[in-house]
């Protein structure tokens, strides 16, 4: 099996384009499309040729360029069955359970509410790398727009479950703001004070400070940490279920 290849470019002021290829099979996904002439760039950039869409959440900053894609390129659209019809052009729809063929790679397919109703997350075991959209940031999670903190928290466990070797590609380059929010909820992280200074130094030089991996978001990212005895103590709510320690850390980050 070809090794996959993936390539990430930044769309629009603060989203991500990321492009997957199989060079055996000569097939290539553009994780969403934030904007169809930036994706077609990247593809020409490659040598590549677009063959697919895997559409995360209907949100526009993540289907806006699908249209113009399609009617350029003929490209395959797959994305989430539970919001479908908001999803433009596509057509394949996929949830929990579904796989899609990839060249010889399989992607598997989580159902990740919560941000959106119906938003779904893409994991390739082969290529050890997953494809959140706007469920998980790096030290931050998406907002919960149309779905309930529980059914967020629900959905964030799935990926947390994932090996903690995982890459994880999100949709928006948020880390800077959201290790600053981090550092308000768990001040004592060693791991976390680190990452943000390495974080201030990517950004300082221009650099992209995704992808993450699972295991570096589970030591820093206090949307993932709402068992730890020293956060609940801070937000006064030891012993809370996890899930309302989540709802609390959630609600505080919407004010921040
Ligand atoms: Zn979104």
């Amino acid at each position: 099996m070809a090794a996959l290849q993936i390539y990430q470019f930044p769309c629009l002021s603060d989203n991500f384009g990321v492009l997957i290829h199989d060079p055996e099979a000569n097939v290539t996904a553009s994780i969403d499309a934030p904007e169809a002439d930036k994706v077609t760039a990247a593809v020409a950039e490659k040598g590549w040729k677009l063959t697919h869409i895997l559409t995360t959440h209907h949100h526009a900053d993540h289907t806006g360029g699908n249209a113009q894609l399609k009617a350029a390129t003929g490209c395959r659209i797959i994305g989430p069955r539970n919001e479908a019809a908001k999803v433009p052009g596509i057509d394949e729809t996929v949830a929990e359970g579904g796989t899609v063929d990839f060249g010889a790679h399989r992607i598997e397919v989580l159902d990740t509410p919560g941000h959106t109703a119906g938003h779904i997350t893409y994991v390739i075991p082969s290529a050890k790398v997953s494809f959140v959209g706007d469920t998980l940031f790096a030290m931050g999670c998406g907002r919960v727009i149309e779905g309930t903190p529980q059914m967020m928290w629900d959905s964030l466990k799935k990926l947390m479950a994932l090996p903690e070797h995982t890459a994880v590609y999100c949709g928006h380059e948020y880390t800077q703001a959201n290790a600053k929010f981090a550092l308000t909820i768990e001040p004592d992280n060693a791991a976390l004070q680190n990452r943000a200074k390495e974080v201030d130094a990517m950004r300082a030089a221009g650099k992209a400070t995704l992808p993450t991996t699972i295991g570096m978001e589970l030591e820093t990212n206090p949307f993932l940490r709402p068992h730890v005895t020293a956060i609940q103590k801070r937000l006064g709510m030891e012993g809370k279920p996890e899930w309302q320690v989540f709802a609390e850390i959630r609600a505080r980050k919407n004010k921040f």
